[in-house]
């Protein structure tokens, strides 16, 4: 494997069992059983009830694209501009953070509400990160 040379996210005891579903290229979301309701970022606590009835819950890895943006200036040490940041709005309703791939760093070539699906970045041996791009 190459060196991965971008910043790493640092697992949490909240976040473990997300990337745990990572590494095996699952996407997974917790679930309030009590509002049964996805959340996402990860926490000890539902957002909308505050009640620790949590479990985790495998995704369909599908979405849309929900905002978008092209970096074209060198930000972060590793990140080679153009690249695209995007907001992806998950089928099971949480919106995440994360990088655009497989489509051409053009606002041509990129629009909102456009279908994407999951796709997986084996980033060292503990952390495969996920990656959208446009659905097939
Ligand atoms: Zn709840």
């Amino acid at each position: 494997m190459a060196e991965y040379t971008k910043p790493l996210p640092v697992p949490s005891p909240e976040t473990q069992p997300f990337w745990d579903a990572c590494a095996r290229r699952e996407l997974t979301l917790p679930f309030c059983t009590a509002c049964a309701q996805f959340f996402f970022y990860p926490r000890a606590f539902c957002p909308r009830c505050f009640g620790d009835a949590i479990e985790w819950r495998r995704c369909t890895g599908r979405g849309t694209l929900y905002t978008f943006a092209i970096q074209y200036r060198p930000q972060m040490i590793g990140f080679t501009p153009p690249y695209v940041t995007a907001i992806v709005q998950l089928e099971e309703g949480p919106r995440m953070m994360t990088t655009l791939v497989g489509v051409t760093p053009s606002p041509e070539a990129i629009r909102c509400d456009m279908p994407v699906e999951v796709t997986w970045e084996q980033a060292s041996d503990e952390i495969t990160l996920p990656l959208f791009r446009p659905a097939g």
